[in-house]
């Protein structure tokens, strides 16, 4: 049967990654993404060169008719779902609580959380064995954050990946009955955009002498997991959050 996988996030950073490590691994990728069309289509470009089908598809996970219609669209194009990996996300920008606008704290909770929980229930109702399904893995981005806590930058989404986790292991619980693990992968520091979207393109400097391996991770080494995660090489695996952070 052909392996079909949503990454939502795909157009950059580690949903990218993960989007070209999956299709080396024999997944055909649908390819979602917020704003950036063209990013988006230069990896479905790669996944084909790689000899997998993959399709481009704009949704906003805050958005439930979108995301219903982002899982429509997937299986319209590829076939049935058995995987899908939560990569949108955002931080906000960089600042105390103190200081946080409220609108910013709130887009990143939708973003993260709320975007996560929509996407894992529609896929959960498509790979549910008790609906027809036949079952699958989900991979959830959470963050070295959820344990660091962040401090003085953005304890609101270390909050948002703290609920990562904790929905991770509640819906591995709840859907291992369906034939569908649930795990998370928690980065730490990573060399994509999201500093830069934070507000400080200098962070991943700033804080590489903190990380005991002495440099940043690429977004392929937070990638590897996340096939892995999704791979029956991984049948025995759920409810688990694997840390990629090089010891931080
Ligand atoms: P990134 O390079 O900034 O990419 C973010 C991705 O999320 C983009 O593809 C973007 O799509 C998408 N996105 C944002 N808002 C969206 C929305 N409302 N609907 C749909 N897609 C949306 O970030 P990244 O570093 O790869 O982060 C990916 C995940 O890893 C995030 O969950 C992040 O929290 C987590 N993480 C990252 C690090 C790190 O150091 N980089 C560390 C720990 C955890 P468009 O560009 O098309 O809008």
């Amino acid at each position: 049967m052909a392996k079909v996988v949503l990454v939502t996030g795909g157009s950059r950073g580690i949903g990218a990654a993960a989007c070209r490590l999956a299709a080396r691994d024999g997944w055909d990728v649908a390819v979602n993404f917020g704003r950036e069309r063209e990013a988006a289509e230069a990896i479905v470009a790669e996944v084909r060169a790689a000899g997998r089908r993959a399709v481009a598809l704009q949704a906003d996970v805050r958005d439930e008719e979108a995301v219903l219609r982002l899982f429509d669209q997937t299986e319209e194009a590829l076939g049935p779902i058995s995987g899908l990996v939560n990569s949108a996300g955002i931080t906000g920008r960089i600042s105390k609580l103190m200081d946080a606008p409220a609108e910013e704290m709130r887009r990143t909770l939708e973003i993260n959380v709320m975007g996560t929980l929509l996407c894992c229930r529609e896929a959960v109702r498509r790979m549910a064995r008790s609906r027809g399904g036949t079952g699958g893995s989900i991979v959830n981005l959470s963050s070295r954050a959820a344990d660091l806590g962040s401090p003085n930058e953005f304890v609101w989404y270390a909050a948002s990946k703290g609920a990562i986790d904790s929905l991770t292991i509640g819906l591995a619980r709840e859907a291992g009955p369906e034939g569908i693990r649930v795990n998370a992968v928690a980065p730490g520091l990573i060399l994509t955009d999201i500093h830069a979207s934070a507000g400080d393109a200098g962070r991943v400097e700033r804080l590489t002498p903190a990380v005991p391996l002495g440099r940043p991770g690429t977004a392929e080494e937070s990638a590897e997991p996340i096939v892995w995660l999704l791979s029956e090489a991984a049948s025995y695996v759920s409810g688990t959050v694997v840390d990629v952070g090089a010891g931080r």
